[in-house]
């Protein structure tokens, strides 16, 4: 089947079941699942001894190739730590150069060699996203690791002032639920308005063993690839096979007709709200 007959059908599988308005268009991409960390509510089960499970630069232009051709409108690079792989750069110049891109990042990393990488493929379509849980450390580092705050925010400070766009993402915890105030307070005083912030609950995937439970049933559908296949949304870890929606990783248009056929059946057993939690 040629891209425009993949498109045409998914197109038309969209309005059959109506479910275009639950879709998101964003094409999430784990890279890897070795981190430099290890957090305690990690859901990806990301540490530095987690196997890489690495996508691959070939795969990854594969994919936003045919991303592009589906009609995704965004891409998002995560893990584990992207910035851990050499290839990541062009892995990003790659994607960016065709459709928004953003990666998601601890921030720890970005200094030197890698912010200089980084600094020769800056354009208007990429951008960080970078895990922030509090104004002070402590509401930070309580999952995360000692330390990991201040990393995280000169890092934030150096893609700053470098150019580059940041988004930060809070989980709220019970070691900083109090404090969100504070966090709003801090992340302004770091140059990030108030639309590029989001904050979301603990979910107990992955390590968390807290937490809000996530599934098909409550989750809209966000296409995500790993090497391991394609699943139904990014809040997944490796050994999970509840979200898993497809071996196969390509064509991808046979993973997102899948899921929309999903959606219709799940819909049809039961009317449950979804929530987009990314
Ligand atoms: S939550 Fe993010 S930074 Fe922490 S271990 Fe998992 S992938 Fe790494």
């Amino acid at each position: 089947m040629t891209a425009c007959a993949n498109q045409s059908a998914i197109q038309a599988a969209v309005q059959e079941h109506n479910v275009s308005s639950r879709l998101q268009w964003k094409l999430w991409l784990y890279t890897n699942f070795d981190c430099n960390l290890s957090c305690s509510y990690c859901v990806a089960e990301s540490s530095p001894s987690a196997a890489r499970r690495g996508l691959g630069l070939e795969n990854v232009r594969r994919l936003v190739d045919e991303a592009l051709d589906l009609g995704f409108q965004r891409v998002f690079f995560t893990g584990g730590e992207p910035f851990i792989l050499s290839e990541i750069y062009d892995m990003l110049a790659y994607a960016s150069a065709r459709m928004p891109t953003t990666v998601l990042t601890n921030a720890m990393l970005l200094r030197g060699q890698r912010l200089d990488k980084l600094c020769a493929i800056a354009n208007q379509n990429l951008s960080f996203q970078v895990s922030l849980d509090g104004g002070r450390p402590e509401h930070h580092d309580a999952y995360r690791g000692n330390g990991s705050w201040l990393k995280a925010v000169e890092g934030i400070r150096r893609l700053k002032a470098e150019g580059f766009r940041v988004l930060i993402s809070s989980t709220e915890t019970p070691a900083n639920t109090a404090f969100l105030d504070e966090l709003h307070v801090f992340r302004r005083s770091l140059g990030i308005p108030d639309e590029d912030h989001f904050v979301r609950p603990l979910a107990r995937r992955g390590f968390s063993q807290e937490g809000i439970e996530v599934g098909v049933n409550t989750l809209i559908p966000e296409v995500t690839v790993t090497i391991n296949g394609v699943y139904w949304h990014p809040v997944v870890s490796p050994s999970d096979t509840d979200m898993l929606v497809s071996k196969q990783i390509f064509p991808l248009a046979n993973a997102v007709r899948a899921i929309e056929q999903q959606v219709a059946a799940v819909e049809n057993q039961a009317n449950m709200a979804r929530t987009e939690f990314t």
